[in-house]
């Protein structure tokens, strides 16, 4: 009988999933190491006894601009766990709305341009030269000093005010890269907007989970794998990872217990690949070294258990406040599902470094003013309950040099290959990211083995302006 070739994946996060599931259907033979409990990595939730439900540690959200991911929560039945909204709801500083859509007949990458007029929070020649910097952000593609340059930088050198900073760029980049303006390189800026929002009329939607992290990636996910017979182990934290005495990979436990494979993909977050391998690995991979220095960012949530609802809406972008984005995930078109024990509503801020040095709930009371400020009725509402989540090491900074430390999926060391957000991808710290190195790492293990890969996933096709204005520019590497 042949055998089939035997791939570990270290790491049950979305990225040593994804790399599972673009292996299903391939003579190998695949089992998933997950160090704790729980498969979904950072994409997870707890479970909260007051509500009885899984509530996530922080809401995530995908765009319609991320097809890996729409590739894999396709194949793997997380999709219908999806819904997707082709209006973000904005709030101005004085809580004027603005529904952001794409225009009919507006073609990319001028389909937002009418929303974009719209945002009367900021002055007519404040939009004009928002437009007109969007416009050659989106033109000048890969000079080299656009790596090394801060995003802030390239702002005043464009003739953006303060105020078209703080409630235009800021809200839209610094949700989408949890990184401020000063940090942020001009590429990881520009790759937000040309892919996320003028490549094409439907980038720019949100994709908002209806039920729990948990459900998605602990649940469905595994549901789909086992299909497979892939084989996932939870609770298995791998120590170390080395080649025995015929140079074949083997996983350690902590037990001292080891196993035997021909590849091993590592998907765990970029400061823990290094120590799971030998010093003299590390010599073979030194783009590891490198990898260990990205610079981690925190994201906060707050979780609010109100006793009445003060908005229907799931989502609203809380545009120069220090609240990012308010989700309601619970909300349906009957009504909020949670009732029974509180409208739960989250607040989630990104590179949430200035508010490590408050007390929670200093935290609080400048979360409730915004929400008070945007909608008056959250002052007649009675909080019942509240939590702080800060993830420290939530996401890598895409700062400037940060592109040139990732590494790629594959290693100098013939069985070790790499996936996770933080390895090249081309894209941030995301689920996309994710899932993109994860189906990288499985390409790359499979035409190791001399096996075929599956056709490349699909990008959202770009029309004749688009290709035009902005070229066939892509941003994987
Ligand atoms: C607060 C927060 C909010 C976010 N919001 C969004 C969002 O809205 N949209 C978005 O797209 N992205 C968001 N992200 C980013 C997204 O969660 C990550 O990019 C993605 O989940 C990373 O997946 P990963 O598999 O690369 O890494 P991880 O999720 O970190 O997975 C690595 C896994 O390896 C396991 N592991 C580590 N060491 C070992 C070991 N020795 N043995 C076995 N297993 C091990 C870990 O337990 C973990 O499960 C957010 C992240 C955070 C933290």
């Amino acid at each position: 009988m042949v055998q089939w070739p035997r791939v570990a994946i270290v790491g049950g996060g979305i990225a040593g999933l994804a790399a599972a599931v673009r292996l299903c259907g391939q003579p190998v033979h695949v089992e998933v190491f997950e160090a704790r409990r729980r498969l979904g990595g950072r994409a997870g939730s707890y479970w909260d006894a007051p509500s009885q439900q899984w509530v996530d540690h922080c809401q995530h959200v995908a765009m319609g601009c991320c097809t890996h991911y729409l590739d894999f929560a396709h194949r793997t039945g997380i999709a219908a766990g999806l819904r997707r909204d082709g209006t973000l709801h904005f709030f101005g500083p004085r809580s004027s709305r603005v529904d952001v859509h794409a225009a009919p007949l507006w073609p990319a990458p001028l389909h937002l341009a009418p929303s974009l007029g719209r945002l009367r929070y900021l002055s007519r020649r404040e939009r004009y030269r928002i437009a007109t910097a969007l416009l050659q952000l989106a033109r000048q593609a890969g000079h080299a000093a656009d790596e090394t340059n801060s995003m802030r930088a390239w702002l005043v050198r464009h003739r953006q005010s303060p105020r078209a900073m703080d409630l235009f760029w800021a809200p839209v980049l610094v949700s989408a890269l949890s990184e401020t303006l000063d940090r942020m390189a001009v590429a990881a800026a520009r790759q937000v907007f040309v892919e996320g929002f003028l490549a094409h009329r439907s980038a720019y939607e949100v994709l908002l989970p209806v039920v729990s992290l948990a459900e998605l990636y602990d649940q469905l996910v595994p549901e789909h794998l086992s299909g497979y017979q892939v084989r996932l182990h939870r609770g298995a934290r791998i120590r170390r990872v080395a080649a025995d005495a015929h140079g074949r990979p083997q996983l350690v436990w902590g037990d001292g217990l080891s196993q035997v494979f021909d590849r091993v993909v590592l998907a765990v977050p970029w400061r823990q690949t290094r120590e799971l391998l030998e010093e003299s690995t590390v010599q073979l991979v030194p783009e590891l070294v490198a990898a260990s220095r990205l610079e981690p960012v925190p994201i906060s949530a707050v979780h609010l258990w109100f006793d009445r609802p003060f908005t229907p809406l799931r989502h609203a972008v809380l545009v120069g406040r220090q609240s990012q984005w308010l989700f309601h995930r619970t909300a349906t078109d009957e009504g909020d599902v949670t009732a029974a024990a509180g409208h739960h509503y989250q607040v989630v801020i990104s590179a949430s470094r200035d508010l490590a040095a408050r007390g929670a709930a200093d935290v609080l009371a400048i979360v409730l003013a915004d929400l008070r400020a945007v909608w008056p009725a959250v002052a007649d509402a009675r909080l019942i309950r509240w939590r702080l989540i800060t993830q420290r090491e939530a996401v890598f900074s895409m700062s400037p040099g940060a592109a040139s430390a990732r590494p790629d999926q594959a290693t100098a060391v013939p069985w070790l290959y790499l996936a996770g957000d933080w390895t090249r991808t081309g894209w941030p710290a995301t689920m996309e990211g994710a899932v993109r190195s994860g189906y990288g790492a499985a390409h790359r293990v499979l035409t190791s083995l001399g096996l075929p890969t599956p056709p490349p996933v699909r990008e959202l096709p770009r029309g004749c302006l688009v290709r035009w204005w902005i070229g066939q520019q892509t941003f994987a590497p």
